[in-house]
């Protein structure tokens, strides 16, 4: 493998490789090498023009050109061409660079021409096509097409310009080619050899290679990225002690059997003694408990943080919003009020003197449970002895936030995080692959599915009239609209429009309607929140304040409007506000009429599954795993080769190589790990906090 700089490549210099460096990320030859084509096209193929189906892909024509001229666009001037290869005719235009052409293209002339088509002013075009006169010869195999940018256009370096620097380096016999994976693996998934793979990746000799190419250099990406995070977990279990419970009170069993209020599901008992599992072994527990929205995921938290106290510790709870805070406070304080327990609620809004009151007794320790906001891990909040921490709807803090509690113990305590953003499984592979996880993957019984509708808004009074109707039934209704930016003003006018429409057609005193959005007040929205809570009010009009966690089961109908803007993880925490009681539960989803392609998956996502796990995969389909709430600090995403919507068998396959390989040998000592050994200290050296293993 060539750590060379690509400025050293010919044709290259230091201009050129500044410029790649910042619009392709790539530094060394190496890097270059693994700048892959998204697509390939088949260049023996000759399309016609009366034949296309789709603009935006590519295409090859063989044809004449009709005319030539100059057009001018702001200041520069361009070329145009047209083109007819008898079925149809096309515009050929340049926006730069256009003396070649004006030399060579003449009326008349025969030529291939090869690119990507669009629509410009209701046109179709081809910009920049690759031209190729008819003495030179088409290419008869599968070309790469490489991803470009304007500025790496303007430089030569459109697909083509990057495919011809790519084979220039491929037939530079300088270039050290050195194997990554151990021979043993690539004999038993039959993966080609280091360059092979790279060269018919680029250049394929036909499509079996190309595969075999493919799957050779994901295996091998997905591999170093299995290894690097089980490496972590594997050098956090040795390195990070903490304590080890032992019980000392029996509050735990107090409350299993007499205050329980229903049966644990199974998932719930498999994931409480995973948890007490943990908090015995010495080493700090950082489990992940992901489940869907209405699994119950709070009760879990409070069984274990039980198994805290009983050990002498004291723990905390971390919400995202106070209302959320809140709401977990009342319920333990509730669940617990007949055990010698102390709870508290910690969050911003309280007052100076109540707040310094009680992080006094805090860091007393004669506070056993704290539950609160961000206020927890406040230089001040020091505890007199926690032992464990969990953090709910984890996606919404960050990785430095979760480590800040780390100092408030003379060992670190034990971590718990909680998210109902359901990952696909692949995803949380990677994304926690230095976490363990535990799935609540059951809802209590009794739930019955959450009807879902899709309306238009010229349905507004056939829904106005089915919540009037659920109201009768003294149930309780949701409606949600976006608020992207609580100081979008459109947005807020929309709300606040539809909640005076709303107003209207539910008078008081008949009806009673909250209103909570991040412009209020946190007294004003904890009461308007509790109004509704405690079923003052019939109707909460909000924003997505009221996303995450928050818990009315006899609330039985969630309306989103503008349904069209919000993202499918979103409009699955929405719906999961309903459906808590016995009552069968609605979600409609109202959106404007027109509706992009992807706004629609959307709505017949929702409406035809309620599996959080199954809309994850969508999203992630959608919207590409880069974008996936939580994941996009982590880093882990920037694949190569590798996708993680379809590679997912690889992927499995590579993880237990990886698991295998370290069964064997944790540190990489054996003589035939040592391409491995290497490999990954190279890709780790420029990491923070990473030890290398030697
Ligand atoms: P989430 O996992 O979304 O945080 P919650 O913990 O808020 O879910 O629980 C949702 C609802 O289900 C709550 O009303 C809770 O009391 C109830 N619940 C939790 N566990 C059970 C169970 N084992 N049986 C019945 N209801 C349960
Ligand atoms: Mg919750």
């Amino acid at each position: 493998m060539s750590q060379r700089n690509i400025q050293f490549i010919r044709g290259v210099g230091p201009t050129k490789a500044l410029l790649i460096n910042e619009q392709l990320n790539c530094l060394t030859v190496n890097d270059l090498l693994l700048y892959v084509p998204f697509r390939y096209v088949d260049r023996s193929v000759i399309n016609k023009l009366s034949e296309v189906s789709d603009v935006n892909l590519y295409y090859q024509f063989s044809g004449k050109i009709l005319s030539v001229s100059e057009f001018v666009f702001g200041r520069k001037k361009g070329l145009q061409a047209m083109f007819s290869d008898g079925t149809g005719t096309l515009k050929l235009v340049w926006y730069q660079k256009t003396d070649w052409i004006v030399q060579k293209i003449k009326i008349g002339t025969p030529v291939v021409i090869f690119g990507k088509l669009s629509f410009q002013k209701k046109e179709m075009q081809m910009a920049h096509p690759e031209v190729i006169f008819s003495a030179e010869k088409v290419p008869d195999s599968l070309v790469g097409v490489y991803s470009s940018t304007e500025q790496l256009g303007k430089a030569g370096l459109n697909s083509s310009g990057i495919s011809k620097l790519i084979k220039s380096i491929l037939e530079d016999p300088s270039v050290q080619y050195s194997e990554t994976l151990p021979r043993s693996i690539r004999e038993k998934y039959r993966l080609l050899n280091y360059r092979e793979a790279i060269y018919n990746i680029h250049f394929p000799e036909n499509e079996k290679m190309l595969a075999q190419a493919q799957r050779t250099l994901k295996f091998e990406e997905l591999f170093y990225l299995q290894l690097e995070l089980l490496l972590t977990k594997q050098i956090n279990l040795q390195k990070i002690k903490s304590f080890v419970f032992e019980k000392k009170k029996d509050l735990l069993t107090d409350f299993y059997t007499n205050y329980l209020p229903f049966e644990l599901t199974n998932a719930q008992k498999r994931v409480v003694k995973e948890i007490n599992r943990d908090l015995h072994t010495g080493n700090q527990m950082n489990r992940l408990v992901q489940g869907d929205v209405g699994s119950g995921k709070t009760l879990v938290a409070l069984l274990s943080m039980l198994l805290a106290v009983d050990s002498g510790f004291q723990t905390a709870l971390m919400a995202p919003t106070e209302i959320l805070a809140q709401q977990h406070f009342l319920a333990f304080r509730e669940l617990l009020k007949e055990l010698p327990v102390r709870v508290e609620l910690l969050i911003g809004s309280l007052k100076n003197k109540e707040k310094l009151e009680l992080i006094e007794s805090v860091n007393s320790g004669v506070v056993d449970i704290v539950i609160g906001t961000h206020a927890l891990i406040e230089e001040r909040v020091k505890f007199d002895n926690l032992g464990m921490v969990v953090i709910d709807e984890q996606h919404r803090f960050g990785v430095a936030q979760r480590s800040r509690f780390w100092k408030k113990n003379i060992l670190p305590p034990h971590i718990l995080v909680m998210t109902a953003t359901p990952i696909p499984r692949t995803l949380a592979m990677t994304v926690y692959g230095d976490l363990d996880v535990s799935v609540i993957d059951e809802l209590p019984p009794g739930r019955k599915p959450i009807t879902t509708k899709h309306f238009f808004e010229k349905d507004r009074l056939k829904i106005l009239g089915f919540l009037k109707s659920e109201i009768m039934k003294g149930r309780q209704v949701y409606i949600v609209y976006p608020l992207i930016e609580e100081s979008e003003s459109l947005d807020f006018s929309n709300l606040m429009e539809g909640f005076e429409y709303l107003c209207h057609y539910f008078p008081k005193p008949d009806y009673q309607i909250s209103m909570v959005h991040g412009k209020l007040k946190p007294e004003v929205k904890d009461f308007e929140m509790n109004r509704f809570i405690k079923g003052e009010t019939q109707i909460m009009v909000a924003t997505t304040v009221i996303e995450v966690g928050v818990n009315v089961p006899n609330a039985s109908v969630m309306v989103i409007e503008s349904a069209e803007r919000f993202g499918l993880s979103q409009l699955h925490q929405l719906r999961g506000r309903v459906g808590r009681g016995a009552e069968q539960s609605y979600c409609l989803l109202v959106t404007k009429d027109r509706l992009s392609q992807e706004s629609k998956k959307r709505m017949t996502t929702m409406v035809s599954t309620g599996d959080g796990f199954k809309i994850a995969e969508v999203d992630l389909e959608l919207r590409g795993p880069g974008d996936l709430m939580g994941t996009q600090q982590s880093g882990l995403m920037n694949f190569k080769v590798a996708n993680l919507m379809t590679d997912i068998a690889i992927l499995e396959v590579a993880r237990n190589e990886v698991k295998l390989l370290l069964e064997e040998d944790p540190m990489l000592h054996n003589p035939e790990n040592q391409l491995v050994k290497q490999e990954i200290n190279r890709r780790l050296k420029n990491k923070p906090n990473w030890s290398q293993i030697s």
